[in-house]
């Protein structure tokens, strides 16, 4: 049983786009919490709403087209979703900070790296220029970048792309925060580079203590770092659960589908499973559960009620008709049409 108490919760998120198209509901009443120290694996295709709530925690959404309608966020005790914007850049890449997936769009091409390690910690007033650079080389060297003096003075198109994410993570470490959101921390390097840079924020987890919530699609990423995950399927968290229930003792359809789509290296197959259909267009959502149109076992209350969230087991939760001994019993077909697949 977990006796600490969470350091970020989010409950019932609702954040919508008002878009040409109609409202896209992006995140649909998403909840999960971050423990102190632990990493989180928030896992979902894209669309599936993990850039989204995350971007709302740090109120990061371009508001309009979007729009926080419902939910709390809370931090320390506060709500984040309640306080001002001046009061939330108090917050934002101090307490909380964020690594985004792309390092060229996210780093300053015309500010040296030096400086730009070192803006967060003189903004957030933590220390006077002279021990911002300071840290600011001690930073480069626990995030594995050579020659760190020289770095300091060069400019973002000098590094390759592994470097520039190592800048990346020393920027988002500078203010020691005890949050810290990585989206697609890896998803733009080489194989090689994204299993260093991925130990690389573990070990600096683990020195710092912060809690990481880890955006991915990838479930071998999951497998390498992740303490727990929770899945999320368009706009909802459909499985969370520590990372060996979500391996081994799933129980949504889509998970299912997930965890078959990952090639074994033990054995050799013509084509690996996929999950067949489309994700559904956000502003254009069917009725009931979103997975029925593509779920091998979809009953009848699956097209017209979407499923709450009930416990699996401790810390495990799900949200599928699935888990709904009553509902299984009344389809009567799921277990023929599980043996068929
Ligand atoms: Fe499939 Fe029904 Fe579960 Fe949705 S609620 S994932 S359609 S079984």
């Amino acid at each position: 049983m977990r006796t600490q108490e969470p350091v970020l919760t989010i409950e019932e998120l609702r954040t919508v786009f008002h878009t040409d198209d109609g409202l896209v509901r992006a995140a649909e009443g998403v909840s999960y919490e971050l423990y102190p120290g632990e990493t989180l694996a928030v896992v979902g295709e894209s669309g599936s709403g993990k850039s989204v709530t995350a971007l709302s925690v740090l109120r990061l959404i371009a508001e309009p087209p979007g729009e926080i309608v419902s939910g709390r966020i809370t931090f320390e005790g506060v709500d984040l979703t309640a306080l001002s914007e001046r009061e939330l850049r108090r917050i934002r890449g101090r307490k909380i900070s964020m690594i985004f997936q792309e390092p060229m769009t996210s780093l300053n091409p015309v500010h040296m790296i030096g400086r730009q390690i070192m803006e967060p910690m003189l903004l957030h007033r933590i220390c006077n220029r002279q021990e911002a650079r300071r840290r600011a080389l001690e930073l480069l060297r626990k995030v594995g970048i050579p020659a760190p003096e020289q770095r300091m003075s060069e400019y973002p198109h000098q590094l390759s792309g592994g470097m520039r994410q190592r800048v990346m993570i020393a920027i988002a470490l500078a203010c020691e925060p005890d949050v810290l959101i990585a989206d697609e921390p890896t998803s733009a390097l080489d194989v090689t580079v994204q299993l260093q840079i991925l130990r690389l924020l573990k070990d600096l987890q683990q020195q710092m203590g912060m809690a990481v919530i880890l955006i991915t699609h990838d479930l071998g990423v999951v497998a390498e770092v992740a303490d727990r995950v929770a899945v999320m399927y368009a706009g909802r968290v459909v499985e969370s659960g520590p990372v060996e229930e979500l391996f081994y003792n799933s129980v949504h359809p889509y998970v299912e589908g997930l965890r078959a789509s990952i090639p074994d290296p033990e054995q050799e197959v013509a084509r690996l499973r996929v999950i067949q259909g489309q994700v559904p267009d956000a502003a254009r959502l069917p009725p009931g559960c979103p997975f029925a149109p593509r779920c091998p076992y979809v009953m009848d209350r699956c097209v017209s009620e979407d499923p709450p969230t009930t416990p699996v087991a401790a810390g495990h939760h799900v949200r599928c008709w699935l888990n709904d001994p009553e509902t299984v019993e009344a389809a009567g077909a799921v277990e023929a049409r599980r043996s068929e697949t």
